[in-house]
């Protein structure tokens, strides 16, 4: 069979331990055979990111800014202990927030289902996909503590430095704490525009809550910018793509979120999300099965899984061990945004390859041949933990089949 011809470059970042190894074993088993990969390489390992300063991770999102999709392998955020192992120049910054900054989108993850894990949640047939807002609220917030005796208040001065005044406690008989927070209405705008889009893509309804009952002007800024761009520029697409945008209380929609059989996009505010994602990536079943893609508001995606380095397996690869990594969640980032690209430059074949390698992927799962990790969560009666490596050649296996 002739290769998959690319047209468009794909951006490929590059990343560290257990899952810089597996990203080139995918490359070699799965990608190669198949496509003629044509991919920036931007080398995002914590060595090379020392070495450049941390310049290759905003090159790196530059030019997924110039390309439209890229492809993200699991990447250090380095620690004082990071410092000390990689004799770091400095304490780099998080890549996923650097490249998020340049974007500024929205981090959609969304679990992939198999038959033999089941959802803690027996209802949910579908998969559920968190939106989380990625800026502000009580991430960039200030804090004081007030003494007994002080009275704190919120002051807003304008651009003529005329003051607007409120108080927000007057701690008349105890010690106490405050905290302001705030976003903007720019951010709010190009969260929801990611979340409508995103929608209209996997063609599911989208749902928002938040607390606009008791926050009536802050919480409800949030509803009224999601309802005021529903109405002016989503509302017919929707109509015509047969969805629903859905707008609930917070602790309406946890009840709805339960009782749902899922298949919808959920949106949450920036604490919620960071609460709700890791509530439903158990939920689901394994963090080696949620995948995670960054939508910016002008259409720009990078795909990655949403585990991290797998740092544990990793030291034992070093020992010599052969090593029971899931490469799943990091295979359908690689599908992901094969697929993306095939649709953007119009290549249906190479769209077919994504869904099929998807599909290859889930056949062998659902053959019983997993990681470790899944495979002592598994109920299926004939399953069998492998290797890596074994288990990325039984998904080729399956894939040689699919496209034969
Ligand atoms: P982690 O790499 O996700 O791993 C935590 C544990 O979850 C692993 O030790 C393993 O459990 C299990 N696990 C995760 N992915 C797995 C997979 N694909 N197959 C099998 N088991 C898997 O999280 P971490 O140990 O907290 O972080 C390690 C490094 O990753 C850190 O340096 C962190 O900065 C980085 N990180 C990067 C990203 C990113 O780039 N997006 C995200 C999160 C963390 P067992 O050990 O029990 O087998
Ligand atoms: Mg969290």
């Amino acid at each position: 069979m002739a290769k998959i011809q690319m047209t468009t470059p794909l951006v490929e970042m590059d990343g560290d331990e257990m899952t810089r190894v597996i990203w080139k074993m995918i490359k070699d088993i799965l990608i190669d055979p198949y496509v003629e990969l044509k991919t920036e390489y931007y080398d995002l390992g914590l060595v090379h990111r020392n070495e450049t300063d941390d310049q290759v991770t905003v090159d790196s999102a530059n030019a997924t800014k110039k390309y439209g999709v890229a492809v993200k392998c699991a990447t250090i955020t380095p620690n004082a202990q990071r410092v000390e192992e990689y004799k770091l120049k400095e304490m780099w910054k998080s890549p996923n927030g650097t490249i998020r900054a340049i974007l500024d989108g929205t981090v959609f993850r969304k679990p992939i289902l198999v038959n033999g894990i089941t959802p803690y949640i027996p209802t949910w047939t579908k998969p559920i996909t968190i939106a989380r807002h990625a800026y502000g609220d009580i991430y960039k917030n200030t804090e004081l503590k007030a003494e007994k005796g002080s009275k704190a208040e919120l002051v807003i001065t304008d651009k003529d430095g005329k003051e607007t005044r409120a108080l927000i406690h007057d701690f008349k008989n105890s010690d106490g704490i405050v905290q302001g927070v705030h976003n903007l209405d720019d951010s709010i705008g190009s969260f929801a525009r990611a979340c409508f889009n995103y929608a209209l893509d996997a063609k599911e309804d989208l749902w928002f809550a938040s607390k606009d009952t008791i926050s009536k002007t802050y919480d409800h800024r949030f509803k009224d910018i999601f309802a005021e761009i529903y109405e002016a520029e989503y509302k017919a697409k929707f109509e015509a793509a047969g969805i629903e945008y859905f707008y609930t209380l917070i602790d309406d929609v946890v009840a709805r979120v339960i009782r749902s059989e899922g298949g919808f996009i959920w949106a949450c505010k920036n604490y919620d999300g960071d609460v709700m994602s890791d509530m439903l990536a158990t939920a689901f079943g394994s963090l080696g099965l949620m995948t995670s893609v960054l939508v910016s508001p002008d259409g720009v995606y990078e795909y990655e899984a949403a585990h991290g380095t797998v740092t544990r397996h990793y030291y034992n690869y070093l020992k010599g061990e052969k090593t029971s990594t899931n490469p799943i969640a990091t295979i359908f980032a690689w599908s992901g945004a094969l697929r993306k690209r095939g649709e953007l430059d119009n290549i249906p074949a190479l769209c077919e390859y994504a869904d099929k390698l998807e599909k290859a992927s889930v056949q062998t799962m659902e053959d019983g041949i997993m990681d470790k990790n899944l495979s002592a969560m598994s109920k299926l009666p004939n399953k069998q933990a492998v290797d890596t490596e074994t288990f990325l050649k039984e998904i080729a296996a399956r894939l040689d089949k699919l496209l034969s």
